[in-house]
């Protein structure tokens, strides 16, 4: 009788284990209360690689009086599940909604255990992302993950937003309300800002980052600056970027200052009859108090010329 009932128990913990059977389940990181009812774990700086298992992004969880809200629930469903897991240190009750804030897939390819534990949560992501995913961005986000990873991403799938989102919306649940901000080309075309009125907290998505340089190969550096003023004119008391910690206005303006600086280093490039290969050396020295940010090494050289074809765009 013993037997058979660590049989049926052992299958049944196999079962449950089933999606993450090919892969480890990702370390646990706590989550870290920032604000009122705002929770957010502050994934690791680096890429996505082997010792991360392709976890490095901020998801975030607001408490609402209808149950929790996350924002970006990590980068696989290993991510999500540790998300979820971790979700029961700060609160017993359901998840009833997810927020992604833009379409690269280190923020939401989680959402798979989230919609696997939680089914009727809507998932909300700005129009234009659900566009990309139903053009198979969402697959080119596995692969990536999977090489990246060497495979501790196994077994994710695509489980993008499903309720569209825009400008101007306020999503009310239960007693907080979710007003997005979108203000055109950013840090990609498909980022929204999540602003929690109540309790003063935005949720910048990559749109800002501190302590480490996203790629901008999806974004525009001028509509990424006045995105960032856009919102800072809410005056909110806490900001979350996309990746690093939870700060004040000081780090978000610290990051826009880091784009302007790359921008007029193009800009001076030009000016003086420069090519784009030379924006960078002028860049290095304008952002050389960026230096020690994670991947500002790797970005430097190709932001810099980026913002030189933005400039040149700008001129004709
Ligand atoms: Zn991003």
């Amino acid at each position: 009788m013993k037997n058979i009932t660590l049989v049926i128990f052992t299958l049944a913990l196999l079962g449950g284990l089933m999606p993450s059977l090919s892969s480890a389940a990702v370390t646990d990181y706590p989550f870290e209360k920032v604000a009122e009812n705002t929770w957010i774990i502050h994934g690791p700086l680096e890429m996505p690689n082997v010792g991360n298992q392709g976890f490095m992004n901020n998801p975030g969880i607001v408490l609402t009086s209808e149950g929790a809200v996350i924002i970006d629930p990590g980068s696989s469903v290993q991510a999500g599940e540790m998300v979820l897991r971790m979700l029961k240190t700060v609160t017993d009750e359901p998840v009833v909604a997810v927020f992604n804030t833009h379409i690269h897939g280190d923020h939401w390819l989680g959402n798979q255990a989230i919609k696997a534990a939680y089914p009727d949560a809507p998932v909300y992501g700005h129009t234009e992302m659900l566009t990309m995913i139903e053009d198979g961005v969402g697959e080119t986000w596995i692969e990536l993950m999977d090489k990246l990873t060497e495979g501790a991403t196994q077994g994710t799938r695509v489980v993008g937003p499903d309720h569209p989102l825009g400008n101007g919306d306020a999503i009310k649940i239960g007693n907080k309300t979710f007003r997005i901000h979108h203000y055109g080309q950013a840090h990609t075309r498909t980022d929204i800002m999540i602003e929690v009125a109540e309790d003063s907290v935005v949720f910048l998505g990559d749109n800002v980052t501190t302590n480490r340089i996203p790629r901008m190969s999806d974004g525009n550096f001028i509509g990424n600056i006045d995105s960032v003023d856009n919102i800072l004119k809410l005056g909110a008391t806490t900001w979350v970027p996309g990746h690093g910690k939870t700060g004040d206005a000081d780090m978000v303006r610290g990051y826009r200052d880091y784009l302007a600086a790359v921008y007029a280093s193009a800009r001076q490039a030009f000016d003086e009859d420069l090519d784009s290969s030379d924006v960078k050396p002028i860049a290095l020295k304008a952002t050389v108090k960026y230096k020690d940010w994670a991947g500002y090494e790797g970005e430097i050289g190709p932001q810099g010329a980026q913002a030189y074809m933005e400039v040149e765009a700008a001129e004709f």
